[in-house]
């Protein structure tokens, strides 16, 4: 058969809602960037003839997550263009939106070094605000999170990401990395962890400084072994799409090893929507696909992961 020879730019439809009563947390998420993403979808089908796709705001995405059981979102901003974004969402939509913010690993690695090499001689796209220190724009961050600190509930997405990442770049990112775990500690909040391919140098790096008392590995990627690792420590485990991807059996498989007590659930929106719309724009109505491919990864059933993922994240939070 041909492969299609377009990819689906439209919405997936809503999933089952969660039964009256339960509720859950999308614990990271980037809603702020869904309504450009979904603009761009949009713009594509229009030029491939396909039909229009339509572009919900802010407002409409938290209602359709609500719809379906989704009662709050933790927005992350991590450039610093996005700092305030996620802080004023917290502001607009109080009990429902919380913001996370950090310097993104791969931001890091871009602030204050104009004109250094790109990692493996791939262009390396300067914005204006990389012209700020990596030093001034985590100050941003500390400064919102201590005006802000009932919006502000965790710092994050922090970490490192050796996707296509020279040495110069592994040593910037380990340093800010650091920096956050500090930070995160001096405002006793929790930190969320991104970790691409950098399993080992992420967890040396907790070790070494001390990870603070609440650490989330976002859209969890690691093996049985590294969840055993997590869970040793506490750490938390935090699942997106990815865990209802055919192939990421360890993914999903990890949840059993730390335990009902430590996972929770997030989109990472607009990108990593969940089986079976693996490639569609991601928002937080998607969750309950992959609370769904995690009950069956545990075998219990979906609403008393739910309520697990939901007693997590206020544990973790306090949301
Ligand atoms: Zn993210």
């Amino acid at each position: 058969m041909a492969k299609t020879k377009h990819r689906d730019r439209s919405w997936a439809p809503a999933p089952e809602a969660l039964p009256e009563g339960v509720r859950v947390v999308d614990d990271h998420t980037h809603v702020a960037s869904v309504v450009p993403f979904a603009r761009e979808m949009n713009r594509q089908a229009i030029e491939r003839g396909q039909a229009p796709v339509p572009v919900y705001g802010v407002g409409e995405l938290l209602a359709q997550a609500q719809a379906v059981g989704v009662e709050g979102v933790i927005d992350v901003g991590c450039e610093l263009p996005d700092l305030m974004t996620a802080v004023q969402m917290a502001l607009d939509h109080p009990g429902v939106v919380h913001a996370g913010l950090a310097i993104h690993p791969n931001e890091a690695v871009l602030h204050g070094h104009r004109g250094a090499a790109g990692p493996d001689g791939l262009p390396v796209r300067y914005q204006p605000w990389h012209e700020t220190s990596f030093e001034d724009a985590l100050a941003q961050v500390e400064r919102l999170a201590r005006q802000y600190p009932r919006q502000v509930v965790t710092i994050g997405e922090t970490g490192m990401d050796l996707f296509r990442t020279g040495t110069e770049a592994l040593e910037i990112q380990r340093e800010a990395f650091r920096a956050h775990i500090a930070l995160a500690k001096e405002l006793n909040l929790p930190m969320q962890i991104h970790d691409r391919d950098a399993h080992r140098e992420v967890i040396e790096t907790l070790l070494k400084d001390g990870s603070p008392e609440r650490t989330v590995f976002h859209s969890w990627s690691g093996d049985i072994e590294t969840a055993q690792i997590a869970c040793e420590h506490g750490w938390y485990l935090s699942f997106s799409g990815t865990a209802s991807f055919k192939g990421n059996a360890q993914i999903r498989d990890s949840a059993a090893v730390v335990g009902l007590d430590h996972i929770m659930v997030e989109t990472d929106a607009p990108y990593l929507a969940p089986m079976p719309y693996r490639g569609r724009t991601n928002a937080p109505y998607m969750i309950p696909y992959t609370l769904r491919a995690l009950a069956e990864a545990l075998d219990l059933p979906l609403v008393e992961v739910a309520q697990a993922t939901r007693s997590t994240t206020r544990a973790v939070y306090g949301v």
